[in-house]
């Protein structure tokens, strides 16, 4: 690595920070870019894991959805030929159920009231009219941040306290006034099904309910309600197939990069960060100039790098989160769900991916690849050996395999990156974070990411945010009168 020369130096090797190194090495062909991961391996959530004979399987449910920004899509399109994508659109973009009340509800993956005993049944549906009307006047909170008052706003106590209050119980271990509303988006608890078919098409028509209710089946929504947009998965399993592309396309464009690297400390001169040292397998490299610094690797190991931390800056113990990779011999009893949602309280996983109904390489067997994700308590130790039986038990228990499925391979996976504990102190902590670095207003540092923004999670979201912010640090490398000519339009979040 040049050791005077100056450097773009990306950090986290997920498809942030590969999209990033794309970008730019394709925009700024005589720098030198460096990208360094953590990690052994490149593609953050997107990675996959493979176990050789015994079969690939992703880091839970992923795919690519499209973003309607013809480079943007491109850039991750391109990765694999044409016929080696499977495309979903439509209604059959990406159909989910879940499991609740002992039944698994395959008709929507938003908690369906209809499975309640009949007079609770009766008392949500009556509160949650009450609580409209009371909406309707204004009375109730603006813009709620907590996930508490989200749901009392959009479903009225019943609702809030005896359903999804205990579901959320069940997944984190807090109770729903501390928990942030961010959570409710990425499970689908911001709607509830609780109508029939009929009347939903009718009240719909109304933004307010639209807002709260969910469709009664996913598969008869009308197409002006479906996103419009498509999904892309893989036709052979493994997200890890865009992830060999990406490094193989950089490697091409002599981007460099090191695994099992991080920064460890960074110098500044005059408002901007002038060089940083790094470490690889816990050896300091040699000093390296840089030019500009992308942060793709999360706000928390940025602040620790810049030395902004607090004292008091103690964070809600983190979740762990787990995979249980399992080959079947028989395909899952789910029909044609991609994803299961199990709300009920005696169940750790909280999503289980079918990829038999959405990966046409697994949809003939002989095999049927299923993986589950879960949320493990923080306060017990857990082995990851004994999980894939507590997964296939899990399975039986919903019903989604019977006494002769044969379970032909099982493993297990703990992360410590996976979903964050997110309560409102936590996610106060990572505002508070962000806003310490952006006040220290490197000129050269450039935030992409998870969290980059406040509620930016989802993959898609993730993409726009980095896209449109690399396409504005390119244009302002461009003469100005090229400058003007390029247009940045905002992020929008969950269209
Ligand atoms: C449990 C879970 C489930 C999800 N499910 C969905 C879903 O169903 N749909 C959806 O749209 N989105 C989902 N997401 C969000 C999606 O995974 C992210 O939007 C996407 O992974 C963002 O990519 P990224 O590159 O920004 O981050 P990541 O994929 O997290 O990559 C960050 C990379 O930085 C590396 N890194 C970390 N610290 C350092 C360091 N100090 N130095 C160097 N490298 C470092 C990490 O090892 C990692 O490779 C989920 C997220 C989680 C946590």
């Amino acid at each position: 690595m040049p050791a005077q020369k100056s450097n773009i130096l990306i950090v986290g090797g997920g498809t942030t920070g590969l999209m990033a190194a794309t970008l730019l090495s394709q925009a700024w062909p005589e720098r030198h870019i460096v990208l360094v991961e953590k990690s052994k391996t490149l593609g953050g959530l997107l990675r996959s894991f493979d176990y050789g004979a015994n079969g690939r399987f992703d880091c839970g449910a992923h795919n690519f959805q499209e973003t309607l920004i013809e480079e943007l899509d491109h850039l991750f399109l391109s990765l694999l030929p044409p016929e080696q994508w499977h495309v979903m659109s439509g209604r059959e973009r990406e159909i989910a159920g879940h499991y609740y009340q002992g039944k698994l509800q395959a008709n929507t993956p938003f908690v369906d009231l209809r499975g309640l005993p009949e007079s609770l049944y009766k008392t949500c549906l009556q509160d949650f009219f009450w609580n409209l009307n009371q909406q309707s006047q204004n009375r109730l909170v603006q813009n709620p941040e907590s996930a508490y008052d989200f749901c009392l706003q959009h479903f009225g106590p019943v609702i809030t306290e005896t359903v999804i209050q205990p579901i959320l119980f069940k997944l984190f271990g807090k109770d729903i006034q501390s928990l942030h509303k961010l959570p409710l988006l990425f499970l689908h608890l911001n709607r509830i099904a609780f109508l029939d078919e009929a009347i939903v098409t009718d009240l719909t028509q109304s933004q307010l309910l639209r807002s709260r209710i969910a469709f009664s089946d996913q598969r008869d929504l009308p197409l002006e309600r479906s996103a419009g947009k498509r999904n892309f998965y893989p036709k052979s399993l493994g997200m890890q197939q865009l992830i060999d592309a990406f490094e193989a396309r950089l490697r091409q464009r002599n981007v460099t990069i090191l695994t099992e690297a991080v920064v460890g400390d960074i110098q500044e001169t005059d408002g901007k960060i002038s060089s940083v040292t790094l470490k690889q397998a816990g050896q300091a490299l040699q000093e390296m100039f840089v030019e500009q610094v992308i942060w793709t690797a999360g706000i928390h190991p940025l602040t620790l790098t810049l030395g902004l931390q607090d004292a008091d800056d103690s964070f809600d113990k983190p979740l762990q989160t787990a995979f249980v990779h399992l080959q079947l011999d028989q395909k899952l009893q789910a029909n044609d769900l991609f994803y299961i949602y199990p709300f009920d309280p005696q169940f750790l996983t909280y999503r289980v991916v079918n990829y038999a109904n959405f990966c046409p390489q697994t949809l003939q067997g002989p095999t049927y690849p299923v993986t589950l994700e879960l949320f493990l308590p923080p306060d017990q130790a857990w082995e990851k050996e004994t999980l894939p039986q507590r997964g296939i038990a899990e399975l039986r228990g919903m019903g989604l395999i019977s006494e002769e499925t044969n379970v032909l391979f099982a493993t297990a996976e703990i992360t410590t990156e996976g979903f964050p504990m997110p309560t409102l102190k936590n996610i106060e902590l990572t505002q508070t974070r962000r806003e310490r670095i952006k006040a220290k207003a490197l000129k050269n540092l450039t935030l992409l990411g998870i969290l980059a923004e406040d509620e930016l999670l989802f993959h898609k979201d993730v993409n726009v945010h980095a896209f449109q912010q690399l396409k504005l640090l390119i244009a302002k490398s461009l003469p100005a009168v090229l400058q003007e000519s390029t247009p940045c339009l905002p992020v929008q979040l969950h269209p």
